[in-house]
């Protein structure tokens, strides 16, 4: 039997396997010889972290959790990291020799230890956020409501952590979070306990009621109500409320790597969403230019994403730096992040080679990420 109608249609190509092709091209070229491990680990499960939520009654769930071997890798990356440098005296004791050791690992330790020792605290501890050690991929039980209904942790990819300890919310900050639905981040936000007000913006209705569906989850009236969440397109915030913001973080819409590598629905390498897909690099731009006029001068503005790629970090960054002072007149710095790698290597896997900010990539050991963040000071 013919079916014509049939003949003449070209079997649609599964939006995943569009992804892959395309990374496959771009990320071989940027990554090297790291993407084939980058790669097989995107199209494994992905590793969570518990985001502990200090507004609920869960005294009990560390004790929990650390009896299942997992850890606060908040908490313990300066503890980690003061490991390395008590490893590195040793070796360099052992061998006798600082210089000889070059690019050899006591050398590495060395340079690493001493960014932490430069580094900055990090201010918002309050975050507990416990994951599992490297290799170790028990999963976490759902979360559990406590006597008042409040759920004692939020499961998600701990890499989404990075962009918000790097904000480094001070008391009583103003802080803006220009693209927030479904809200993780958001979450974090509020358990630093600093923001002195937060307003969590997203364009989308439909997230957004996402956002306050967990806002209610998670977190009493009376803090609740200290948020304003809006639901304007982030790149018209300068109309709303330009240069009042201490903080401001700008998680864009992206390709989101992981997702589109496994998953076909909404998936934006689907045919019909190519434009779309093409217009990510501007519409990025043009939310960290209004994150950029959100933020008050001597502010901080994080820009991130969950892509590895290159066009949607660093030249979106680069492009920002160089419109703000081309039309805004606003001089914009890039801030380091280096310690964060000395801080959390035991948890994440960092790409060493990051031209501006830094990018966690996915390790069958470490299955966090893609998250890339870069920090940026308005002057
Ligand atoms: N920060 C969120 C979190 O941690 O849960 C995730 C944000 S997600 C990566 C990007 C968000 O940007 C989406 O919710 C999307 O609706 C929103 N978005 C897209 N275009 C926008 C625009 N023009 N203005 C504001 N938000 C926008």
């Amino acid at each position: 039997i013919i079916f014509p109608h049939k003949a003449t249609t070209a079997p649609r190509i599964p939006s995943t396997r569009l992804a892959l092709h395309h990374f496959d091209t771009s990320y071989g070229l940027h990554l090297g010889a790291l993407w084939p491990s980058v790669r097989a680990a995107l199209l494994c499960e992905q590793k969570y972290g518990a985001l502990l939520n200090n507004f609920a009654a869960a005294d009990h769930v560390p004790r929990e959790l650390e009896l299942l071997n997992a850890t606060d890798f908040v908490s313990e990356a300066p503890q980690k990291a003061q490991q390395w440098q008590r490893g590195a005296a040793v070796g360099e004791a052992a061998t006798g020799c600082q210089e000889d050791s070059g690019e050899s690992r006591t050398g590495l330790q060395a340079e690493m230890v001493t960014q932490a020792e430069m580094a900055p605290p990090l201010c918002t501890s309050k975050i507990k956020c416990y994951t599992f050690p490297r290799g170790d991929i028990t999963r976490f039980r759902p979360a559990r409501p406590d006597a008042l209904g409040f759920l004692d942790y939020y499961l998600m990819d701990a890499a989404s952590l990075l962009p918000v300890l790097a904000l480094d919310v001070q008391p009583d900050d103003f802080v803006l979070d220009l693209c927030a639905a479904p809200g993780g981040k958001t979450l974090a936000l509020l358990q630093t306990g600093f923001c002195g007000y937060l307003a969590a913006n997203d364009v989308s209705a439909s997230r957004t009621k996402r956002l306050y569906h967990i806002l209610h989850s998670y977190v009493p009236k009376e803090v609740r109500d200290t948020v304003s969440v809006t639901s304007y397109d982030g790149r018209d915030w300068d109309q709303v409320k330009g240069g009042t913001f201490h903080k401001v973080l700008v998680d864009v819409p992206c390709t989101t790597d992981r997702h589109s590598a496994m998953e076909e629905e909404n998936n934006i390498f689907h045919k019909r969403r190519t434009k779309e897909r093409q217009m990510l690099p501007m519409l990025q731009l043009q939310l960290l230019m209004a994150g950029i006029l959100a933020a008050r001068p001597g502010g901080a503005v994080v820009y991130s994403t969950c892509s590895l790629s290159p066009l949607q970090n660093e030249c979106v960054v680069e492009r920002a730096l160089d419109v703000a002072g081309a039309h805004f007149n606003i001089s914009v710095h890039v801030e380091a992040l280096s310690h964060f790698r000395t801080l959390f290597q035991d948890t994440f896997s960092f790409f060493s080679d990051c031209r501006l900010g830094e990018l966690v990539l996915p390790h069958l050991t470490a299955n966090f990420g893609p998250m890339y963040f870069c920090k940026l000071r308005r002057m």
